[in-house]
């Protein structure tokens, strides 16, 4: 689901970055929840501060937590791009990157750590 979820809002949001949050536990993905990009550069994100907000407190005392967050290139690759690296403020989070081709959707999951972004195998649940 969390799968269908971010393709969709990748494809809905094009010629645009889609973009939202990650909810699980560690490395396991339960669901995904979209967000309103608010950025005006289609090259960028930015996620919706409220929504962010408002999902951390529905979650508080459920044993899930915002895990990281996903975004969609929609014309490059599933790699963080220099801006993702200006940007990644939580270390630790997990950024699910969707890239859009011809042939459909390639997400890869990084782990924002200290010194970039590292490549990560990521499980979803569903
Ligand atoms: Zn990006």
């Amino acid at each position: 689901m969390a799968k269908t979820v971010i393709e969709t809002a990748a494809r809905r949001a094009l010629p645009k970055e889609c973009c939202g949050l990650l909810v699980g536990h560690e490395k396991t993905i339960s669901r995904a929840v979209e967000a309103p990009n608010l950025a005006r550069d289609p090259d960028r994100f930015e996620l919706d501060a409220k929504v962010h907000l408002s999902l951390q407190r529905d979650l508080r005392g459920t044993g899930e937590q915002i895990v990281g967050v996903f975004h969609s290139h929609p014309y490059g690759q599933p790699v963080p791009s220099a801006e993702d690296f200006a940007q990644a403020s939580y270390s630790g989070w997990i950024w699910l990157i969707t890239a859009l081709d011809d042939k459909g959707c390639t997400s890869r999951a990084w782990r924002a750590e200290d010194t970039g972004f590292v490549p990560m195998a990521l499980r979803c649940v569903d």
